[in-house]
Protein backbone atom coordinates (compact mmCIF):
# COMPACT_ATOMS: atom_id res chain seq x y z
CA UNK A 1 0.00 0.00 0.00
CA UNK A 2 1.56 3.35 -0.95
CA UNK A 3 3.03 6.00 1.53
CA UNK A 4 1.72 9.45 2.53
CA UNK A 5 4.03 12.07 3.91
CA UNK A 6 3.41 15.00 5.72
CA UNK A 7 5.90 17.55 6.28
CA UNK A 8 6.06 20.69 8.89
CA UNK A 9 8.99 22.63 8.27
CA UNK A 10 8.91 24.42 11.56
CA UNK A 11 10.63 27.67 12.57
CA UNK A 12 13.25 25.45 14.60
CA UNK A 13 12.77 21.83 13.84
CA UNK A 14 11.44 20.01 10.13
CA UNK A 15 9.43 16.64 10.83
CA UNK A 16 8.82 14.25 8.24
CA UNK A 17 5.89 11.55 9.25
CA UNK A 18 5.01 8.44 6.97
CA UNK A 19 1.69 6.87 6.96
CA UNK A 20 -0.57 4.59 5.04
CA UNK A 21 -3.70 6.24 6.69
CA UNK A 22 -4.16 4.98 10.04
CA UNK A 23 -0.81 5.12 12.22
CA UNK A 24 1.99 7.05 11.73
CA UNK A 25 4.38 4.59 10.70
CA UNK A 26 7.73 6.66 10.80
CA UNK A 27 8.69 10.09 11.64
CA UNK A 28 11.82 11.82 12.66
CA UNK A 29 12.88 15.63 13.19
CA UNK A 30 16.22 17.86 12.37
CA UNK A 31 16.71 20.90 13.04
CA UNK A 32 15.98 23.96 11.13
CA UNK A 33 19.23 25.19 8.77
CA UNK A 34 19.53 26.53 5.41
CA UNK A 35 18.70 24.29 2.60
CA UNK A 36 15.30 23.28 3.84
CA UNK A 37 15.07 20.68 0.45
CA UNK A 38 17.63 19.16 1.68
CA UNK A 39 17.11 18.43 5.23
CA UNK A 40 13.66 17.43 3.65
CA UNK A 41 14.50 15.13 1.37
CA UNK A 42 17.63 13.18 3.76
CA UNK A 43 14.48 12.54 6.22
CA UNK A 44 12.19 10.72 3.39
CA UNK A 45 15.22 8.47 2.31
CA UNK A 46 15.83 7.98 5.68
CA UNK A 47 12.21 7.27 6.04
CA UNK A 48 12.55 5.07 2.63
CA UNK A 49 15.13 2.62 4.17
CA UNK A 50 13.48 2.26 7.83
CA UNK A 51 10.16 1.25 6.29
CA UNK A 52 12.44 -0.47 3.51
CA UNK A 53 10.58 1.35 0.24
CA UNK A 54 11.58 2.85 -2.78
CA UNK A 55 10.42 6.61 -3.88
CA UNK A 56 7.80 4.69 -6.26
CA UNK A 57 5.72 4.08 -2.82
CA UNK A 58 5.39 7.57 -2.08
CA UNK A 59 1.77 8.59 -3.57
CA UNK A 60 1.57 11.99 -1.97
CA UNK A 61 3.04 14.82 -0.08
CA UNK A 62 1.91 17.47 1.53
CA UNK A 63 4.38 20.50 3.19
CA UNK A 64 3.11 22.62 6.47
CA UNK A 65 4.80 24.66 8.68
CA UNK A 66 6.08 28.20 8.17
CA UNK A 67 8.73 27.23 5.19
CA UNK A 68 6.01 25.57 3.77
CA UNK A 69 6.77 27.09 0.75
CA UNK A 70 10.13 26.21 0.36
CA UNK A 71 9.40 22.86 -0.51
CA UNK A 72 9.41 22.51 -3.88
CA UNK A 73 7.59 19.02 -5.67
CA UNK A 74 5.09 18.89 -2.47
CA UNK A 75 1.69 17.86 -4.39
CA UNK A 76 0.05 20.03 -2.04
CA UNK A 77 0.91 22.84 1.37
CA UNK A 78 -1.53 23.45 3.75
CA UNK A 79 -1.17 26.30 6.57
CA UNK A 80 0.15 25.09 9.79
CA UNK A 81 -3.02 26.17 11.70
CA UNK A 82 -5.22 24.02 9.84
CA UNK A 83 -2.99 20.95 9.74
CA UNK A 84 -2.61 21.79 13.44
CA UNK A 85 -6.21 21.00 14.21
CA UNK A 86 -6.62 18.19 12.05
CA UNK A 87 -3.60 16.53 13.73
CA UNK A 88 -4.40 16.47 17.03
CA UNK A 89 -7.97 16.28 16.32
CA UNK A 90 -7.46 12.73 15.02
CA UNK A 91 -4.23 12.01 17.30
CA UNK A 92 -6.70 12.86 19.95
CA UNK A 93 -10.02 10.63 18.97
CA UNK A 94 -11.57 13.75 18.43
CA UNK A 95 -11.28 14.47 22.49
CA UNK A 96 -8.88 18.04 21.87
CA UNK A 97 -11.13 21.18 22.08
CA UNK A 98 -8.35 23.79 22.63
CA UNK A 99 -4.61 23.18 21.75
CA UNK A 100 -1.99 24.92 23.11
CA UNK A 101 0.76 24.58 20.40
CA UNK A 102 4.44 25.71 22.18
CA UNK A 103 6.20 25.42 19.02
CA UNK A 104 10.38 27.01 18.87
CA UNK A 105 9.72 30.88 18.07
CA UNK A 106 5.85 30.87 18.67
CA UNK A 107 3.05 29.91 20.84
CA UNK A 108 -0.28 29.26 19.38
CA UNK A 109 -3.47 29.02 21.40
CA UNK A 110 -6.50 27.37 18.79
CA UNK A 111 -9.90 26.65 19.43
CA UNK A 112 -10.67 23.88 17.67
CA UNK A 113 -14.34 22.33 16.25
CA UNK A 114 -15.26 18.88 16.53
CA UNK A 115 -14.64 17.82 12.55
CA UNK A 116 -11.07 18.54 12.34
CA UNK A 117 -10.82 22.04 11.87
CA UNK A 118 -10.39 24.99 14.08
CA UNK A 119 -12.52 28.15 14.22
CA UNK A 120 -10.30 30.85 16.40
CA UNK A 121 -6.70 31.46 17.24
CA UNK A 122 -4.17 33.90 19.38
CA UNK A 123 -0.45 33.78 18.88
CA UNK A 124 1.79 35.46 21.55
CA UNK A 125 3.12 38.79 20.73
CA UNK A 126 6.44 38.43 18.81
CA UNK A 127 8.58 37.94 21.45
CA UNK A 128 10.52 34.70 22.86
CA UNK A 129 8.67 34.73 26.25
CA UNK A 130 7.35 31.28 26.76
CA UNK A 131 8.33 29.41 23.13
CA UNK A 132 11.03 26.91 22.23
CA UNK A 133 13.81 29.26 22.18
CA UNK A 134 13.07 30.55 25.81
CA UNK A 135 13.50 27.17 27.12
CA UNK A 136 16.64 26.62 24.78
CA UNK A 137 18.48 29.58 25.85
CA UNK A 138 17.43 28.53 29.46
CA UNK A 139 19.19 25.24 28.90
CA UNK A 140 22.70 26.78 28.24
CA UNK A 141 22.53 28.90 30.83
CA UNK A 142 21.53 26.33 32.80
CA UNK A 143 24.15 24.06 31.07
CA UNK A 144 21.44 21.27 31.47
CA UNK A 145 19.57 19.53 27.84
CA UNK A 146 16.27 20.19 27.39
CA UNK A 147 15.52 16.59 27.81
CA UNK A 148 16.30 16.85 31.70
CA UNK A 149 14.22 19.76 32.58
CA UNK A 150 11.39 17.46 33.08
CA UNK A 151 12.69 15.24 35.92
CA UNK A 152 14.40 17.79 37.36
CA UNK A 153 11.77 20.10 38.11
CA UNK A 154 9.59 17.16 39.57
CA UNK A 155 12.00 16.79 41.66
CA UNK A 156 12.07 20.50 42.75
CA UNK A 157 11.79 21.22 46.23
CA UNK A 158 11.44 25.28 46.91
CA UNK A 159 9.20 27.21 44.86
CA UNK A 160 11.06 29.79 43.01
CA UNK A 161 9.40 33.00 41.33
CA UNK A 162 10.63 34.33 38.64
CA UNK A 163 9.85 38.05 37.74
CA UNK A 164 10.20 37.93 33.71
CA UNK A 165 9.68 35.42 31.33
CA UNK A 166 11.40 38.34 28.83
CA UNK A 167 14.45 36.12 27.55
CA UNK A 168 17.20 39.11 28.72
CA UNK A 169 15.68 39.42 32.17
CA UNK A 170 14.75 35.98 32.95
CA UNK A 171 18.43 35.44 31.74
CA UNK A 172 20.09 37.60 34.57
CA UNK A 173 17.50 35.99 36.69
CA UNK A 174 18.74 32.92 36.21
CA UNK A 175 22.72 33.35 36.65
CA UNK A 176 21.76 35.46 40.32
CA UNK A 177 19.96 31.89 41.51
CA UNK A 178 22.65 29.73 40.20
CA UNK A 179 25.38 32.44 42.03
CA UNK A 180 23.07 31.63 44.66
CA UNK A 181 23.92 28.21 44.87
CA UNK A 182 19.85 27.11 44.13
CA UNK A 183 19.48 23.75 43.04
CA UNK A 184 18.54 24.09 39.10
CA UNK A 185 15.18 21.97 39.52
CA UNK A 186 14.08 24.70 41.57
CA UNK A 187 14.80 26.85 39.15
CA UNK A 188 13.55 24.93 36.13
CA UNK A 189 10.33 24.65 38.01
CA UNK A 190 10.42 28.58 38.68
CA UNK A 191 10.54 28.84 34.42
CA UNK A 192 7.91 26.33 34.11
CA UNK A 193 5.71 28.29 36.30
CA UNK A 194 6.16 31.47 35.05
CA UNK A 195 5.75 30.61 31.59
CA UNK A 196 2.75 28.62 32.36
CA UNK A 197 1.35 32.01 33.66
CA UNK A 198 1.86 33.69 31.02
CA UNK A 199 0.62 31.67 28.24
CA UNK A 200 -3.03 30.97 30.52
CA UNK A 201 -3.27 34.48 30.36
CA UNK A 202 -3.82 33.54 26.21
CA UNK A 203 -6.94 32.02 27.28
CA UNK A 204 -10.62 32.61 28.10
CA UNK A 205 -11.91 31.71 31.42
CA UNK A 206 -14.75 30.44 29.33
CA UNK A 207 -12.29 28.12 27.27
CA UNK A 208 -11.17 26.45 30.39
CA UNK A 209 -14.28 23.77 30.40
CA UNK A 210 -13.01 22.82 27.13
CA UNK A 211 -10.61 20.12 26.84
CA UNK A 212 -6.79 21.41 26.96
CA UNK A 213 -4.37 19.71 25.10
CA UNK A 214 -0.71 21.13 25.03
CA UNK A 215 1.51 20.37 21.65
CA UNK A 216 4.75 21.01 19.71
CA UNK A 217 7.90 20.43 20.83
CA UNK A 218 7.45 22.11 24.08
CA UNK A 219 4.75 19.23 25.23
CA UNK A 220 7.80 16.91 24.99
CA UNK A 221 8.08 18.40 28.89
CA UNK A 222 5.97 17.10 30.64
CA UNK A 223 7.41 19.14 33.85
CA UNK A 224 6.18 21.97 31.82
CA UNK A 225 2.45 20.00 31.26
CA UNK A 226 2.67 19.44 35.15
CA UNK A 227 2.96 23.67 35.64
CA UNK A 228 -0.03 24.22 33.69
CA UNK A 229 -2.59 21.78 35.52
CA UNK A 230 -1.44 23.06 38.61
CA UNK A 231 -1.87 27.14 37.78
CA UNK A 232 -5.30 26.45 35.53
CA UNK A 233 -6.35 24.05 38.00
CA UNK A 234 -7.39 21.55 35.31
CA UNK A 235 -6.17 18.75 33.60
CA UNK A 236 -3.96 19.01 30.56
CA UNK A 237 -3.23 16.39 28.12
CA UNK A 238 -0.73 15.91 25.46
CA UNK A 239 -0.72 14.08 21.97
CA UNK A 240 1.20 10.49 21.68
CA UNK A 241 3.48 12.12 19.38
CA UNK A 242 3.31 16.25 20.36
CA UNK A 243 6.00 17.52 17.91
CA UNK A 244 4.73 15.70 14.91
CA UNK A 245 0.95 16.79 14.85
CA UNK A 246 1.09 19.41 11.97
CA UNK A 247 3.21 16.67 9.84
CA UNK A 248 0.44 13.89 10.72
CA UNK A 249 -2.30 16.85 10.51
CA UNK A 250 -0.71 17.56 7.29
CA UNK A 251 -0.60 13.96 5.50
CA UNK A 252 -4.69 14.38 5.98
CA UNK A 253 -4.69 17.21 3.17
P1 LIG B 1 8.65 24.58 15.35
O1 LIG B 1 7.58 23.74 14.67
O2 LIG B 1 8.24 25.98 15.60
O3 LIG B 1 9.98 24.45 14.68
P2 LIG B 1 8.59 22.53 17.44
O4 LIG B 1 7.14 22.31 17.69
O5 LIG B 1 9.30 21.51 16.63
O6 LIG B 1 8.83 23.99 16.82
O7 LIG B 1 9.29 22.71 18.85
C1 LIG B 1 10.65 23.04 18.97
C2 LIG B 1 10.94 23.22 20.44
O8 LIG B 1 10.71 21.98 21.12
C3 LIG B 1 12.38 23.54 20.76
O9 LIG B 1 12.60 24.94 20.69
C4 LIG B 1 12.55 23.01 22.17
O10 LIG B 1 12.29 24.01 23.12
C5 LIG B 1 11.43 21.97 22.31
N1 LIG B 1 11.95 20.61 22.53
C6 LIG B 1 12.49 19.80 21.62
N2 LIG B 1 12.85 18.63 22.17
C7 LIG B 1 12.53 18.71 23.49
C8 LIG B 1 12.64 17.83 24.61
N3 LIG B 1 13.14 16.60 24.50
N4 LIG B 1 12.17 18.26 25.81
C9 LIG B 1 11.64 19.49 25.95
N5 LIG B 1 11.50 20.35 24.93
C10 LIG B 1 11.94 19.98 23.72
Amino acid sequence: MPYTIGIDVGSTAIKVVFTQGTQIDWCDVAPTKPGQQQIVEALIDRGCSALGIGRSQIAKTCASGYGRRLIKGSDTIVDELSANARGAHLLSNGQAELLINIGGQDVKVIKLNNTGGFTDFKMNDKCAAGTGRFFEIAATILDTPLSEFSSLSQAATNTISLNSTCVVFAESEMISLLAEDTPKGDIIKGLHDAVAKRIANMINDTDLNRTLYLDGGGALNQGLLDSFQEHLMCDVYTLPQPQFTVAWGACFF
